[in-house]
């Protein structure tokens, strides 16, 4: 059987999404056989936030063969070895969420057991000091992973800070290299086909139209195609992450930038600290029906270092996804396919998946619904995922300072996540998550920085002799306070590969 290959491709919208589905699109999809349009409004703007990522942008960008110096100092990035939630789990205690293991397993036991074993026996050790990334952030320290996997030095990960904007123009100079149209203008007006309701074209304000076959709604929060036009509908998860508003503003540096983002939760919500090379990127994350924009932004002003260099910013939201990321011939790549608010920087990651899998599952002129299905299926789960990882960090809370953090507290969570943090309690197990977008040392960082303790620890630890349990646990630590030493500082790392 022949297939009926699709040739035309418009992407609407040129933010981060637009750009990031346009670059990958041209690596993937041979000019002689596809053409790309990406139309986008000077007019309209982006959104302009999005600074903070998870290390898969990595492998996104090596599939596009970028070069990651260039792209360091074509977006004045950082790197990233985690994150630090400052007051999430009570008033005056961090933890930080590294992008790296705890300690090795032993006899094919998680480590996190034979810590807590020890932890019983009144060993006070944080269990961060097993973390190579934790210890590299905090001395702010940074140099690239070896690829001698015997070395600690190999047993960490990083993803970057960047500004979003600067990042779209890169893709966007790297997409009209790779032959993507840029269409500027304002789209005013979706046709569809009356016998399946699949877009035909679009109009813009100049009156041009464009047809495709297969359109791509990269708008934003607005969802031109996705809802405004096929009324693809909208699950509405904000009973679980009651944040719905955002102040963000831009700041001056005063200090030497640190690997590390820093999220301190706050009366109503959690305050951003994201340092680039060239400023800061801050912001409060915050419930509208427990403090006021007003309040908010005496709280975000109060709190930030630094001469402001942009005005603060409101933006709303709503916590949840479409019904469907895909429909008809209309699929929905960043903001309009849905939004988990940034507390793990997790919305271009779920970009870069929407792309990847989008390429994978490439329709021809059939759009087979069987195929569409299950992209909407994996894609769902991916939301699913990470909409459970967040809503852990605020139900786990022992704060009940302010109305707000009463009702995380309190508040009903999702069957699968109650059984997650209860196998966890009970026995010290962790769900089977090495396919998902946060897996085992993800979550072993946030269950016990938010000081959940298992009850008892994996019964085989004690097939090790305790006397040589401690000795291998202070080897650990020494190993990685040893290795961290020879590393140099952030600063000097940035300075040697991508200053700006
Ligand atoms: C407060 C906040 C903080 C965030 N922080 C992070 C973070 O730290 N890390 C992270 O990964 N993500 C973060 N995000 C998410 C991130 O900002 C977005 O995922 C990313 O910027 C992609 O946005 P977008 O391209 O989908 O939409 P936008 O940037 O809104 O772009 C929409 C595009 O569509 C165009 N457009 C719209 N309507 C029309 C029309 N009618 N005609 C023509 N063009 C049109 C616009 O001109 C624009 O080019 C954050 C989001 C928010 C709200």
């Amino acid at each position: 059987m022949q297939n009926n290959p699709i040739k035309n491709i418009v992407i609407v919208g040129g933010g981060t999404a637009g750009w990031m589905t346009a670059a990958a699109l041209s690596r993937y999809l041979p000019p002689k056989d596809y053409t790309i349009k990406l139309i986008e409004s000077d007019q309209i703007g982006t959104i302009g936030v999005g600074e903070a990522t998870i290390p898969g942008i990595r492998d996104f960008n090596n599939k596009l063969g970028i070069d990651e110096n260039e792209f360091m100092r074509a977006t004045k990035a950082t790197y990233k070895l985690g994150i630090e939630f400052i007051d999430w789990t009570k008033k005056g205690h961090a933890y930080v969420h590294p992008f790296s293991y705890f300690g090795h397993d032993l006899n094919g036991v998680p480590f996190h057991n034979y810590w807590l074993k020890q932890k019983q026996l009144g060993d006070t050790t944080n269990i961060s000091e097993y973390s190579i990334g934790y210890t590299a952030a905090k001395l702010n320290k940074f140099s690239h992973p070896t690829s001698d996997q015997k070395s600690v030095l190999s047993k960490f990960f990083y993803a970057f800070h960047l500004d979003a904007t600067l990042y779209a123009n890169y893709l966007r100079k790297f997409s009209s290299k790779a032959g993507v149209e840029r269409i500027e203008g304002k789209v005013i007006n979706v046709s569809t086909r009356k016998s399946d309701g699949f877009i035909e074209k679009l109009t813009l304000e100049s009156g041009q139209t464009i047809q495709g076959d297969l359109f791509i709604d990269c708008s934003g929060f607005r969802g031109l195609l996705i809802e405004q036009t096929l009324k693809t509908g909208y699950q509405d998860w904000s009973h679980w992450l009651p944040c719905d508003r955002a102040i963000a503003v831009q700041t001056v540096s005063t200090e030497d930038a640190i690997p590390y983002t820093k999220a301190t939760a706050r009366e109503a919500g959690w305050q951003w600290k994201i340092p680039l090379q060239s400023r800061v990127g801050n912001g409060y994350v915050y419930s509208s029906q427990y403090i006021s924009d007003e309040q908010a932004k005496q709280t975000l002003l109060s709190n930030i270092e630094g001469e402001m260099i942009t005005e603060p910013k409101f933006i709303p939201f709503k916590a949840g996804k479409r019904n469907k990321l895909w429909n008809r011939n209309c699929v929905a790549i960043g903001l309009s396919s849905g939004f988990l608010e940034p507390l793990e920087s997790t919305s271009i990651h779920l970009i870069q998946t929407s792309i990847m899998k989008l390429i994978t599952h490439f329709p021809d002129q059939a759009f087979n619904p069987v195929d569409i299905q299950d992209y909407n299926n994996q894609m769902n789960r991916q939301f699913e995922q990470v909409k459970d990882f967040l809503i852990l960090h605020y139900k786990t809370t022992q704060r009940d300072d302010s109305p707000f953090w009463k009702y995380c507290k309190s508040m009903a969570i999702p069957k699968e996540l109650e059984h997650r943090i209860n196998l966890f309690i009970e026995t010290g197990h962790i769900v089977n998550c090495e396919k998902e977008v946060f897996v085992y040392s993800n979550w072993a960082a946030v269950l016990l920085g938010q000081e959940l303790f298992p009850k008892v620890y994996h019964p085989r630890v004690d097939c090790i002799n305790p006397e040589q349990l401690k000795i291998l646990l202070a080897q650990m630590k020494l190993t990685i306070a040893k290795s961290v030493s020879t590393m140099p500082s952030h600063l000097e790392t940035i300075n040697r590969f991508c200053k700006a």
